[in-house]
């Protein structure tokens, strides 16, 4: 195959996979979250690259399948998924877009640049509902592993919160 031709199919691919979301928040495409490292293509055979977010976070294996999918049902068959581990995915790869999803979505999206410190849930959070400051942390594990609850003090609504890792 030219190489037109895969720089072609790279295009197509990489707008298949806008589709792909992540199971866990609907409104999130794996681009939004940043697990998208690398799309390739060589001589026909496409290659994406994923980062997880989470190490043992059951959503990763449905984002592989979920990815394959979309591709075969692009008419993409010659496709595999690779999972990249290192450089560890941070929560500072979610785009902005990503985290205006998230908000709107009513979820709390990561503080920028709070690292791993954020996994004992010591993190400033703005509530995603009135945009309060006044929050504090419910339980450490919402409705999924990688979202804790929180409860907000002004409007007094609880809300998830994406962790940052
Ligand atoms: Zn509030």
């Amino acid at each position: 195959m030219s190489m037109g031709a895969d720089l072609e199919l790279r295009a197509r691919v990489v707008e298949v996979l806008q589709d792909v979301v992540d199971p866990e928040i609907p409104v999130l495409s794996i681009g939004d979250l940043g697990v998208l490292r690398d799309v390739t293509v060589r001589d026909g055979t496409v290659e994406v690259a994923i980062t997880p977010t989470y190490s043992g976070c059951p959503a990763m294996d449905m984002i592989t399948l979920e990815i394959e999918i979309a591709l075969a049902r692009s008419g993409i068959g010659n496709a595999r998924v690779r999972t990249v581990l290192s450089p560890a995915w941070t929560t500072d790869w979610m785009t902005e877009e990503g985290r205006r999803k998230l908000k709107e979505y009513g979820v709390a999206p990561p503080v920028v640049g709070a690292g791993r410190r954020a996994l004992f849930g010591k993190d400033e959070v703005d509530c995603p509902r009135c945009g309060s400051g006044d929050t504090g942390l419910i339980a450490e594990f919402g409705s999924t592993s990688c979202k804790a609850l929180w409860r907000c003090h002004s409007c007094r609504e609880p809300f998830d919160y994406f962790k940052c890792h």
